[in-house]
């Protein structure tokens, strides 16, 4: 096709010539001596407009690796809910999936891995390796179903198991790698459907981020599907903590509903799950109506299929979306730990994070090879921001509260709560505008809940009148994390 129509351009640039210029007649030496170099020199130039605006197109690429790990040396212990759970068999298989994007020389790459979480200096390490790279994002599903990469849920003695770490860093820059290598020109279609039935919030107040979004990446006018990417918000713990079968929990089941119907490689990205979006005693029924129950593959398939299905919802209602140009901003955080269980935690060597001294500024401080009993200490993290085009992405280091994401942090505040005049956090997604945002959790980093500071309650009187504090602050740095998060993102919304 391009061929011909070359060739049709050629004979018109000839004609047009000999029409402008009828006083000078060429012979078939002249023609071929001087006329078609010159037109050899037109078609370079037109090769070259198109050789440019091929390079201006969008390119995306997606692979995985697998990250298993393997049984039968030595112990692997599950993460994610009670410390030593140790894994017998492998149920389905943890993998890395990448999907790359480049435009005009820039290449962004987003990785996700089917794992509990990782801390920023491992995110920092699959970086550095993957040079060219304008952003990379290593996000984790948050699976509680997987080994311990945070060191947070094996014995005390043997800490996190490097070995392992290490293969996830390669399986991570490998995928990515892969990723770049696949590049083919694509354009991209984009659905969201919401589904408030298919997520709980396990703590008040009640505040749902149920909205999936699908993005379709495709053969530019083709029908083609080249890949998806997928963003939900929910705990993939659906197993519970009784299993100790290796598996991706329900986000596999997702993946392999998604993959087997678009016959395409399928990237699941974790958005909001603070606050707690779980499936845990969320009501799940089989084919005849019967509820299947926590703790079983059964519900995890269903769920997760379910959640395929949503996102099949989306895809039906996708509209064209332009992912160019990318802007990418950044911003390193530093975080006060209050939590007293994350110190001790840092002072015996299970939690291994370099902490620094903290001097009132979440934008600089001093590493420290101690944690000094009377001052404050924190760690490094990172905030960011990604533009593709008119999809605006928020990469936040941990698990971030739908109150923080959507804009409803509780107003006015329950007097029961250690901090009621504590402002209200500036909302992520208000921070985003344009036709399209999306939110990733566990962004380059998992530093746990995000819990706006007003709804924080450790101390009684309790919120709500309850008896008894509710889970989240136990794992979270503590109640300085989420202004301080939301309080950056929106500096790097506004390109301070
Ligand atoms: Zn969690």
């Amino acid at each position: 096709m391009r061929n011909e129509h070359r060739g049709t351009k050629n004979e018109r640039v000839a004609r047009n010539s000999t029409t402008a210029h009828p006083r000078f007649s060429f012979s078939i030496l002249h023609f071929s001596f001087f006329i078609l170099p010159l037109l050899g020199f037109l078609v370079l130039l037109l090769d070259l407009s198109g050789f440019a605006s091929a390079q201006a197109a969008l390119r995306v690429g997606f692979a995985e690796t697998d990250i298993t790990p393997t049984l039968g040396q030595q112990p692997v212990y599950l993460a994610g809910f009670d410390r030593n759970r140790k894994a017998t068999k492998v149920h389905d298989p943890l993998m890395a999936r990448a999907v790359v994007l480049s435009h005009a020389g820039r290449k962004v790459a987003l990785v996700s891995l089917d794992l509990v979480g990782l801390f920023h200096d491992a995110a920092e390490r699959v970086r550095k390796r993957l040079l060219g790279f304008d952003y990379v994002l290593v996000s984790c599903t948050h699976n509680h179903e997987g080994p311990d990469t945070l060191g947070l849920w094996s014995p005390f003695e043997t800490g996190i198991d490097r070995a392992y770490l290490q293969r996830v860093e390669d399986g991570a820059v490998r995928a990515v790698q892969q990723a770049d290598a696949a590049l083919r020109p694509a354009a991209a279609a984009i659905g969201t459907a919401r589904a408030p039935a298919l997520v709980r919030d396990s703590r008040a107040p009640f505040v749902k981020h149920d909205e999936l979004i699908a993005l379709r990446l495709h053969e530019p006018g083709g029908a083609k599907t080249l890949g998806l990417v997928v963003q939900w918000n929910c705990h993939p713990e659906t197993l519970d903590r009784k299993n100790t079968e290796v598996s991706a929990d329900f986000v596999g089941y997702t993946i392999k509903h998604l993959a087997e119907k678009h016959r395409c490689p399928v990237v699941y990205l974790t958005g909001t799950v603070g606050g707690l979006m779980t499936s845990l005693g969320l009501e799940v029924k089989d084919a005849t109506g019967r509820p299947l129950a926590d703790g079983t593959f059964e519900k995890t398939e269903r769920y997760g299929r379910a959640i395929g299905e949503l996102a099949d919802r989306a895809l039906r209602g996708a509209k064209a979306v332009r992912l160019t140009p990318f802007e990418v901003r950044t911003r390193t955080v530093f975080l006060p730990v209050d939590n007293k269980t994350y110190l001790l935690a840092a002072k015996i060597g299970v939690l291994k994070r370099q902490m620094y001294l903290w001097r009132d500024d979440p934008a600089k401080a001093e590493p420290t090879k101690e944690i000094p009993a009377k001052e404050r200490v924190c760690i490094r993290s990172e905030v960011g921001l990604l533009r593709l085009g008119e999809l605006k992405v928020a990469a936040i280091p941990g698990e971030i509260y739908p109150e923080l994401v959507l804009g409803k942090v509780q107003d006015p505040p329950d007097p029961g709560a250690d901090f009621p005049k504590a402002a209200a956090e500036p909302g992520i997604y208000a921070q985003l505008r344009g036709p399209y945002r999306m939110v990733v959790g566990l962004a380059n980093d998992e530093v746990g809940y995000m819990i706006p500071r007003r709804q924080w309650d450790e101390r009684p009187p309790f919120c709500y009148g309850r008896k008894q504090a509710q889970y989240g602050e136990a794992n979270s740095l503590g109640p300085d994390t989420a202004p301080i998060v939301c309080g950056a993102f929106r500096e790097l919304a506004v390109g301070k």
